[in-house]
């Protein structure tokens, strides 16, 4: 059982009892959250807006975004009450005895290795997963979750008539009805098959019964769900034409946010690094994930994490660039493209892509050395980095094309010396862009988009009028002689790597 968690009677107490709005089981390992403070939290944010005079009636299409992977179980006859809605009581009211499982897998979840590795075994092995799915298994990902629920708990499984995602829950809220999870947020399960956007039954096989039922029929992003439940119209003034279009998981939301064309990719530099993809023929490999497209139903997106970011920079310009960004910066201009082919991977804490852990040098000649100069290491430091990105980005199926753009956001990109070692890297130019908020945005755009899809318009056309990203770099001409054979260097000596640790 895992049941470890108490819950109080009232959302207060029990919003008291979890930390940063989660619930961290005793495992350490099982992370939940319970579903009735996100029912709260949309109580507290429509009375907020009521209060605040927003006016509802104005709205002719509403979307928005959930965090990715997480899960909730609707109880039997929970669909009898998102039909039944009485204006005259809060959300919080109405579904109080709606849920089988009454603390929700999150994202942070990692209590499934054994379930996870049940899946990859059943379908032929990981990489076979990860071509059916986009992934291999992940712990958080929900079919994993749901399997545990279903081995741990079949008794809350059994009782379950319906399974959202954390999207799709808040869009059944707004639509008074189980709402269809959409592809873009479906492809974080490792049940969906991303090529046919159908539930794999292989997979949903392997994790749990009667599975589909549980599921519904995924709908492509863009999809109307239906007009508002009545319950809005009544309690907040919404128009009763006002549509729900398909909510989404997060990453989607915040790629549709940042306007992402055909052919670009987006780089965030922060903390952690991320590099999010549009992808035309995805090739889905053991590191990073293949998700359908939140905007385009025919392409796919992709999503890249490097854990070594702006800790590993600043460390390397604390070393040997005086502790000055400034004194950095003149260090990458005084060095030379290609660094007279001395390449750095530098990996403070293990990495994600690729799990490996520790500082490696190399010198012109692929021998390994202990330090390099300092103006050596701080472009060392910076090319790795960005081969990295640009080396698992293609193994993904991410092709720089003739009007590919970089866009960059996060704290490293305010550093112009940085920016241009991307731009040439990629061999292409690099725009900034402003992501505050970028998947509320996304969800706003695609709000606006579902009404017009089905009339053929493009998710481009539609936000076409929001401000252009800022053009920061171009590419040094003919830099692809330099990082063409680099690249592919980089990734033999990666192997190198691997093997010693
Ligand atoms: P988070 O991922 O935590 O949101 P940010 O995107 O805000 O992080 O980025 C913060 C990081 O930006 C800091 O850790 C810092 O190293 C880096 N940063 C800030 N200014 C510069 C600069 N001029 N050059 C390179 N990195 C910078």
């Amino acid at each position: 059982m895992i049941r470890d968690i108490t819950y109080p009677c009232t959302w207060e107490a029990t919003y008291q009892t979890t930390q940063g709005g989660v619930h961290v089981h005793d495992d350490k390992l099982t992370v939940t959250t319970p579903v009735l403070l996100w029912v709260k939290a949309l109580d507290i944010l429509l009375e907020r807006m009521k209060t605040s005079n927003f006016d509802f009636s104005k709205l002719k299409s509403l979307s928005g975004t959930g965090q990715q992977h997480g899960s909730v179980y609707w109880k039997e006859g929970a669909n009898q009450t998102l039909k039944n809605m009485s204006s005259d009581h809060s959300l919080h009211q109405i579904f109080e005895s709606s849920f089988a499982v009454k603390g929700s897998p999150i994202w942070m979840d990692s209590s499934t290795t054994a379930e996870c590795q049940q899946l990859e075994k059943s379908v032929g092995g990981p990489q076979k997963l990860a071509d059916i799915t986009g992934s291999r298994a992940y712990e958080r990902f929900t079919g994993n979750q749901i399997a545990k629920i279903n081995k741990k708990n079949p008794e809350d499984y059994k009782k379950t008539e319906r399974i959202s995602l954390v999207s799709s829950f808040v869009a059944s809220l707004f639509l008074g009805d189980y709402a269809a999870i959409d592809y873009s947020d479906g492809s974080g399960m490792n049940l969906m098959d991303i090529h046919t956007h159908e539930w794999s039954q292989q997979c949903l096989d392997a994790c749990a019964p009667d599975l589909k039922e549980k599921l519904g029929v995924p709908l492509p992003s863009h999809s109307i769900l239906g007009p508002v439940s009545p319950y809005y119209v009544k309690r907040f003034g919404f128009n009763s034409e006002c549509k729900v279009i398909a909510f989404t998981g997060d990453n989607p939301a915040s790629l549709a946010g940042m306007r992402l064309h055909q052919g670009d990719i987006a780089v965030s530099l922060g903390t952690s690094d991320t590099a999010f993809l549009w992808i035309q023929d995805p090739k889905p490999t053991l590191e990073g994930h293949v998700f359908c497209n939140p905007v385009d139903s025919s392409a796919y997106m992709a999503l890249i994490c490097f854990k070594n970011g702006s800790l590993t920079r600043e460390k390397v310009r604390d070393e040997s660039a005086s502790r000055s960004w400034d004194e950095f910066a003149k260090a990458l201009k005084t060095t030379c493209p290609g660094n007279n082919g001395n390449l750095g991977f530098y990996f403070d804490v293990m990495e994600i892509t690729p799990a490996v852990v520790g500082i490696h040098r190399f010198s012109a000649k692929n021998c390994r050395v202990s330090e390099f100069p300092n103006g050596v290491e701080v472009r060392a430091v910076i090319e790795g980095q960005m081969l990295a990105k640009r080396a698992y980005a293609e193994k993904l199926g991410f092709k720089v094309l003739k009007g590919t753009r970089v866009l960059a956001t996060g704290g490293a990109s305010s550093n112009p010396d940085i920016l241009k070692v991307l731009a040439d890297v990629f061999n292409a130019p690099v725009y900034t862009i402003d992501t505050a908020n970028s998947a509320c945005l996304g969800c706003a755009y695609r709000a606006k988009h579902g009404l017009h899809a089905a009339s053929g318009q493009s998710f481009a056309d539609t936000v076409k009028i929001a401000a252009a990203p800022k053009l920061a770099v171009n590419p040094t001409c003919e830099i692809d002689k330099v990082y063409g054979p680099m690249l592919a260097r980089y990734l033999e000596l990666e192997k190198l790597v691997r093997n010693d640790c």
